[in-house]
């Protein structure tokens, strides 16, 4: 089952990688490569809980502490073991520890005749810097296609449940991106549940994946209900994103015509225009769930917590995809990487990982990744071949302004004939959508507490008038934002031709 998996990890060892890290909950699965692994090797396992035990039993074999366990294999006798660690990530910022472990790698790494490869095996991903240098990182991954066949039909012949192959297959495709452990897991639950496995399992297939994101904690799904003809003006970004859709829904016919997968694409521009709106309307357009990366909650308190956590959410929407995943203020996340500020050497890493991630991806989770203020992102980002495009969303023009008057009043039933649109967009150059969707909300407020029973131009043009449009309230930064954005070679979002700015 996991040949690939033994084989990449057989070549770390022999390779005498001293400290392999492998940061899984799935620790049968761990056992079972590293007993692959492991032929003509004696294997010690040291776990928190228990300290020493016998590593094919599980019984426990001694009460100790890692200190006392390690200090076994750091003597000068050769040696050919494995040493095979788990849930000790706490004890990896103990110096004591560290010293040992540097000790055991380097005896591993020079000595004749003493072969130690340790194994870290931990649900929280921890790198003492002191050690990062001789850590490789080892992921396991996920099974393939034909792999996941196998795990369902080993699961039914287990139980003697008939399964026709149409079924085995769609069960397959759902599968795709989840763990062998989340598989057996879900085949467990479904066979509880009803006492077969059939296509009615899709639908709890998608609800755990769905409970696996929420366990993720670093992503969340949105919810959305906008879709294109929600997004007011961008006719550009619009035109662009259907053509990708047509891509998106036809992956393997455009695959076979030689079409690369899409990667994603970059909004920047000014704010309260509609890029948000844009990420969820995408979602929509291409009929796939939202995911939204925070990626402020992936930093974590340990040395390689983020960078274990960024891959976490990875592999989680991959687990999801089709997707859209969408990364919303790109500018807060990866602010000073590269750049005169100087970024801190996790969210460097993070941003190295994330744009190796980008550019290698072959998953269809397409990113939409949103931001402000462009002249906090590293340079990197801007380079052709991250993303697939980079769009820039301007204040909107006038008729684009209409649109969105149009849009918001359509929204509360109150669109009329009579609503003079060419007055409202007279009196909201420099507005974004933002500001006019509170326009509209206002304006209709008026209207009913003047016991009228429409909204007329007259109640909107009134709120006009006592609305600070953002290009008022914050000139000096929208001011700034257009100087950075005529720097960069960005495509317009809007139609060109009536630009207001
Ligand atoms: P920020 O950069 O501040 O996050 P943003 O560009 O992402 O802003 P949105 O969140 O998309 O802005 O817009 C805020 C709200 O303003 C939207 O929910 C929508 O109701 C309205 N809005 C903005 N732009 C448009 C638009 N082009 N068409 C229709 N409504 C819009």
């Amino acid at each position: 089952m996991q040949d690939a998996a033994a084989h990449k990890l057989a070549s770390y060892v022999d390779a005498l990688r001293p400290l392999i890290s492998i940061t899984t909950f799935d620790f049968q699965a761990v056992d079972t490569l590293i007993a692959q692994v492991g032929r003509g090797f004696d294997i010690y396992e040291y776990n928190h809980a228990d300290g020493r035990i016998d590593f094919r039993t599980k019984a426990p074999l001694q009460r100790s502490d890692l200190g006392t366990f390690l200090a076994l294999f750091d003597t000068n006798e050769p040696k050919k073991i494995f040493v095979v660690l788990k849930d000790v990530h706490e004890s990896l910022s103990n110096p004591a520890i560290i010293a040992r472990l540097k000790s055991i790698a380097l005896k591993s790494m020079y000595s004749d005749y003493y072969y130690v490869t340790i194994f870290l095996v931990n649900s929280i991903q921890v790198i003492p810097p002191e050690l990062e240098k001789m850590i490789t990182i080892f992921d396991i991954p996920l099974p393939t296609q034909a792999q996941i066949q196998r795990i369902i039909v080993d699961y039914a012949q287990g139980f003697g449940l008939p399964m026709a192959e149409e079924v085995i297959n769609d069960l397959t495709v759902s599968f795709k991106g989840l763990s062998e452990f989340e598989i057996r897991q879900i085949l467990n639950l479904a066979y509880q549940e009803s006492g077969t496995i059939d296509q009615n399992d899709n639908a709890l297939i998608l609800k755990e994946k769905e409970q696996i994101i929420k366990k993720s904690g670093m992503l969340e799904i949105v919810v959305y209900d906008s879709s294109l003809s929600d997004v007011g003006g961008l006719a550009k970004l619009k035109e662009y994103l259907q053509c990708k859709a047509r891509i998106f829904n036809n992956l393997g016919e455009a695959k076979k015509f030689g079409i690369d997968l899409p990667k994603g694409l970059l909004i920047v521009g000014m704010p309260g225009c509609g890029k948000s709106l844009t990420a969820k309307a995408t979602a929509h357009l291409f009929q796939v769930p939202l995911l939204r990366l925070d990626i402020g909650k992936l930093m974590g308190k340990y040395v390689g917590e983020s960078e274990g956590n960024l891959r976490k959410a990875i592999k989680t929407a991959e687990a999801v995809a089709p997707c859209v995943l969408w990364i919303d203020e790109l500018e807060k996340a990866f602010a000073g990487v590269g750049g005169s500020g100087g970024g801190s050497d996790v969210t460097t890493r993070l941003f190295g990982n994330f744009l190796t991630w980008l550019q290698e991806k072959e998953s269809s989770v397409y990113v939409v990744a949103t931001s402000n203020d462009i002249s906090k992102l590293p340079p990197e980002f801007l380079r052709k071949g991250r993303f697939d495009e980079l769009f820039l969303v301007n204040l909107p023009d006038g008729e684009e302004r209409r649109t969105i008057f149009e849009i918001h009043l359509r929204k509360r039933g109150k669109l009329t004939k009579s609503i003079d649109t060419i007055r409202l967009i007279q009196e909201t150059e420099g507005f974004s959508g933002a500001d006019i969707e509170s326009v509209v909300k206002e304006a209709i407020e008026t209207a009913f507490f003047s016991d009228q029973l429409g909204v007329t131009t007259e109640h909107v043009l009134q709120t006009i008038r006592l609305t600070k449009s953002i290009s008022v309230t914050l000139k000096e930064k929208i001011d700034e934002l257009r100087r950075v954005f005529e720097r960069f070679d960005f495509k317009p979002a809007n139609e060109i031709s009536v630009r207001t700015i």
